[in-house]
């Protein structure tokens, strides 16, 4: 939902005083009509949020509304400890610092995953290795992860950490993950930005890791506008995580630095933002998993038309929706749907590019890739934020019907 500076519930703020001008922010015409793949979607309590958040002063990076949305999200997630920072990337970052990323040290994930699941860890000077994923659930291949690890004992070097990723809601069998990681002391840090209140067996997306991290970009299932956490078992790893986020100051008069830190810690404002969206999480969920039932209840008779599999242990949050294209059978692919998606205002994308693929990470290792690498080729994701209207979603769905009949 766009919010227009005019629209009613902006009045709630006091009005702008004399000698002030007023902001205006142009939303371009076009834009109105556009269908997009994710756009925010407002619970409705934000505005009285960032009011009770202004009324109380707080408006710093520090104090009571960023400590409040950390318990929000420890309750939503069923995980104690949780650091709120400046987004999933940053979470990230402090996972690896945690977890002793050094340079040389071998950081694995998946192949088929957002850049941010390994650009901080090789800022920090680590070697990634990419594994691919199964074709059912499009997240890391358990017994492939299991063949690697051996392999890599045998050449005595392990990885400092494995990075699975919870893909487009769809969560990672995170115990498998762990059982096979721990039989050889490799922790394992969940980059679960993208899986927000997805369930596997009977827990959390990503509730085993040592570490997990979340996202509040804009396009994911709540948004604060921006930010991210940092979620774990451990206290003293989380309270270690807050202290790193906030210049790593100690306790101290003057500013003393035991170690160097970053600036992460969330401002009050985004975690005000977040405090409200959390509320409406199951809501955003079932949104979610309904417009994924409707997608694959229109769409499903097509030749060759495939979707992500959810296993019994498994509830997705349906972040998007992707369908695949089985040249097999389907005799459209990819592009020809993505173009005449764009050519009536709709929003879709490939799945994400394999990371062996992208030119960046021209010289990192890979384990297999060939599954990934199919999945880019014929995936598509659809628009599938929690507020797209019926009479939207049946525009989607007639211009890929049709493209079928051409
Ligand atoms: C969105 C996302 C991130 C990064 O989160 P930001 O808050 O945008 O930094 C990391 N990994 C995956 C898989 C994501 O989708």
């Amino acid at each position: 939902m766009l919010c227009s500076p005019t629209s009613p519930a902006m009045t709630a703020f006091p009005a702008a005083q004399p000698g002030v001008a007023p902001i205006d922010i142009a939303v371009p015409a076009a834009q109105h009509r556009r269908v997009f793949l994710s756009p925010p979607h407002l619970a409705g309590g934000e505005l009285d949020a960032l009011q009770a958040m202004l009324d109380s002063g707080w408006v710093a990076p520090a104090g009571p509304v960023p400590i409040a949305f950390e318990q929000a999200i420890a309750r939503a997630i069923g995980i104690p400890h949780v650091a709120a920072v400046t987004s999933g990337t940053a979470a990230l970052h402090l996972g690896f610092q945690l977890l002793g990323v050094c340079p040389g040290d071998e950081v694995w994930t998946s192949a088929l995953t957002f850049v941010a699941s390994i650009g901080p860890a090789v800022q920090m000077g680590a070697t990634p290795r990419f594994l691919d994923v199964t074709p059912d659930t499009w997240t890391m291949d358990v017994d492939l992860l299991r063949r690697e690890l051996a392999a890599a004992a045998r050449r005595g070097r392990l990885p400092r950490v494995v990075v699975p990723v919870d893909l487009y809601g769809q969560p990672a069998d995170m115990p498998a993950i762990v059982e096979a990681c721990a039989h050889w002391g490799v922790p394992v840090l969940s980059d679960s930005a993208e899986s927000l209140g997805a369930i596997q067996h009977g827990r959390h997306a990503g509730a085993d890791a040592r570490l997990m991290a979340l996202s509040f970009n804009g396009n994911k299932i709540i948004t604060a506008g921006g930010g991210g956490a940092l979620a774990s078992e451990d206290a003293g790893l989380i309270a270690r995580a807050r202290q790193l986020a906030s210049q790593a100051k100690e306790a101290a008069p003057h500013y003393q630095h035991e170690e160097v830190g970053y600036s992460y810690a969330i401002s009050s404002v985004l975690a005000a933002v977040g405090l409200a969206q959390i509320t409406a999480l199951q809501a955003r969920v079932d949104a979610r998993r309904a417009i994924h039932a409707r997608y694959r209840a229109a769409l499903h008779d097509l030749p060759g038309m495939r979707f992500i599999g959810e296993p019994n242990w498994a509830r997705s949050n349906r972040w998007l929706t992707v369908i695949r294209l089985d040249p097999a059978e389907a005799w459209v692919d990819r592009e020809t749907i993505r173009r005449a998606l764009a050519a009536e205002q709709i929003e879709s994308r490939p799945v994400w590019k394999p990371l062996h693929l992208q030119p960046a990470f021209r010289t990192a290792a890979q384990a297999g890739g060939e599954v990934a690498a199919m999945l880019f080729e014929q995936g598509l994701c659809l628009p599938s934020g929690s507020s797209l209207s019926p009479q939207d979603q049946n525009r989607v769905i007639a211009v890929i019907r049709r493209c079928f009949r051409a």
